[in-house]
């Protein structure tokens, strides 16, 4: 699922593609993602310049200059494709169009589900296996009220973001610190992954309820979470040569990983003699280890 540095990866990739950028066509497949995509949102979007692209948590956020923001979430497997259609191969074999004004979009896989054209001939499909992804499109002015956003909590690479602010907003928590990292209303932008590998890097279990955690064990949180995201964005950035991949992967760090998805193999501390455990944790696999995570 993408996380934060995927999220940002996503939206740095994309920045050079669309900001400036005047949206031409509008195409959907379906009716729904997740929800329901809202009703008019084509014309909504066509014949506007996209302004500014940033994210907020894992929501990207298209400013549009008409006063309205489209809203993104990628879900559990969302991906943004961008390409050039100026140089796609023409099919010699396929018949021609019935003039320029006939000209069909259709989705070139099978769960491409939102494709749009750029007056520059780009185009950007969502492309969403699962279907958790989310989109709408709101007047900019109702920006700190919208249901997706008016609950986040704060971005942890700004100075929002403290051990004092981490303390504050669990120091009465009976949950679990893992639990509670990935509350999007107590930190934007965690998941599952990043949970996992904060808690080895700051040797805290993931079982620590969060009343539990003191002072200087929240410095270290503060400062680990902040590292990894900085050091997950950088490898992000790095697998960004090929614009095509910008959507949702998750990069070269995944090849970093200290602990998730590494079951049984041995703890990446040259002086812990374990090996990294997975357990079931709330409905998710949590991957940890035992000797140096207290
Ligand atoms: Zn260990």
């Amino acid at each position: 699922m993408p996380e934060l540095p995927e999220v940002e990866t996503v939206c740095r990739g994309l920045r050079p593609h669309v900001v400036g950028n005047r949206i031409l066509r509008y195409h959907q497949f379906r009716e729904n993602l997740r929800w329901q995509i809202p009703f008019g949102i084509k014309d909504k979007l066509e014949g506007s310049i996209i302004e500014e692209l940033n994210r907020r948590g894992k929501f990207l956020l298209f400013k549009l200059n008409t006063g309205n923001i489209l809203i993104m979430h990628l879900g559990m497997s969302g991906r943004i494709l961008v390409s050039d259609t100026s140089k796609e191969k023409k099919d010699s074999k396929k018949p021609k169009e019935m003039g320029v004004f006939f000209h069909t979009v259709k989705p070139t896989g099978p769960h491409d589900h939102i494709i749009i054209d750029f007056s520059d001939q780009k185009r950007i499909t969502y492309n969403d296996v699962r279907r958790f992804g989310a989109i709408d499109i709101f007047k900019s002015e109702i920006i700190s009220s919208h249901q997706w956003l008016s609950k986040l909590g704060p971005e942890p690479l700004t100075n929002h973001f403290s051990s004092e602010v981490l303390k504050s907003s669990i120091k009465n928590k009976k949950s679990y610190i893992k639990t509670a990292l990935m509350d999007q209303k107590l930190l934007a932008g965690l998941g599952n992954i990043y949970a996992c590998e904060i808690l080895w890097e700051s040797r805290i279990s993931p079982f620590r309820l969060c009343l539990k955690i003191d002072n200087f064990e929240c410095e270290v949180l503060a400062n680990s979470i902040r590292e990894i995201l900085r050091k997950a964005i950088e490898a992000g950035g790095s697998s960004l040569r090929d614009f095509k991949k910008v959507g949702g992967d998750l990069g070269y760090f995944q090849n970093s990983f200290s602990v998730y998805s590494r079951e049984g193999i041995k703890c990446k501390r040259d002086e812990c003699g374990s090996s990294v455990q997975r357990v079931n944790q709330s409905g998710r696999s949590t991957f940890f280890c035992s000797e140096c995570q207290k």
